[in-house]
């Protein structure tokens, strides 16, 4: 907000100024940090309702600033969609995590039965529309020797949302493959439930905002109707039902009973480093 024209503009926000300055020097750190190794990624369990066991993690970035300590990625996926490092840093997080969940097979070994563990990763819209998506992730299989079946993309419901037969082409190739897609924040943006037909889709992942209705006890009983009803239709459509941002039992508790399959949340598990999730997954899988 610097302008030459006088100081009722110059000195209007210096806040703002200051988040623009930092803005401006994360956006240019960016592609030096990847080559640094200065990102880094936690992960979340994903637990099944119905038995509470570990069935698999989301993948959560985070960036290790030299100077700003750790960062979100609400502070800086943006800047890395705007800039475009977000297909270089998005390709580097799916590669990282499809390797994690290659050791935790191995470290898993008689838990088997249990199916393996299945690694989430978040794809960015503009990851969607990059033209080597499909053969990048073939490729990391491969190379990772991981199966199709133990990985989830998650989709924004707003990159979908009007999304026409080219942006889902790829999606649709990689879920004939075997890997799941998940719509992400579902419920946040502008659902069109007719719409989720023609996505391929297996997976809807509840908004945080259902979850937080589900505090208190008796829940409104508006919202336990919008659930109950969102889990019948998904489920009528073959779809799983993940919930998010689950804090408390009575949460879980209520969202057991209306059908959720898995929950994620800091009432399980805060994003954490790898070895958590062996461990909170083996404590599991031996009783
Ligand atoms: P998201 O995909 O909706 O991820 C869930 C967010 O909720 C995470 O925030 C997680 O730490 C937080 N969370 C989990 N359990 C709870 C809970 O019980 N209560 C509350 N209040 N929050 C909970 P985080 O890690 O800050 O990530 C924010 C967003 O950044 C993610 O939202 C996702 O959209 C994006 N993101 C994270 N990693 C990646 C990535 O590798 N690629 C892309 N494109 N986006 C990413
Ligand atoms: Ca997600
Ligand atoms: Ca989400
Ligand atoms: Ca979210």
């Amino acid at each position: 907000a610097k302008s030459a024209g006088g100081n009722r503009f110059e000195l209007a926000d210096p806040e703002a100024d200051a988040r623009a300055i930092t803005r401006h020097g994360l956006t240019t750190a960016l592609p030096t940090a990847l080559e640094r190794g200065e990102f880094f990624i936690e992960y979340q369990p994903l637990v099944h309702l119905g038995d509470g066991s570990v069935r698999g993690a989301e993948a959560l970035v985070r960036w290790l600033h030299p100077q700003h300590g750790v960062l979100g990625p609400d502070r800086f996926i943006p800047l890395a969609e705007h800039t475009g490092l977000i297909v270089p840093l998005g390709r580097w997080v799916l590669e990282q995590s499809v390797r994690q969940a290659r050791e935790w097979r191995e470290l898993r070994g008689g838990a088997e039965a249990m199916g393996p563990l299945r690694i989430n990763v978040n794809l960015s819209p503009c990851q969607l529309t990059h033209p080597g998506l499909v053969q990048d992730t073939v490729d990391i299989l491969e190379r990772t020797g991981v199966e199709p079946d133990a990985l989830c993309l998650e989709v924004t419901e707003s990159a979908l949302i009007g999304a026409d037969d080219d942006l889902l082409k790829p999606l649709r190739r990689l879920a004939e493959m075997g890997v799941d897609i998940a719509l992400d924040d579902f419920g946040t943006g502008y659902s069109n439930l007719a719409n989720l037909r023609r996505l391929p889709v297996s997976i809807l992942k509840l908004d945080r905002s259902f979850t937080q209705s589900m505090q208190q006890f008796p829940a409104d009983p508006v919202d336990l109707k919008i659930v109950e009803g969102i889990v019948s239709l998904a489920h009528s459509l073959d779809l799983a039902v993940t919930v998010e941002g689950v804090e408390t039992g009575a949460q879980a508790e209520q969202l057991r009973i209306l059908g959720c399959d898995t929950a994620q949340g800091w009432y399980y598990a805060r994003p954490g480093p790898p070895e958590r999730l062996h461990e909170l997954a083996l404590v599991d899988a031996t009783g």
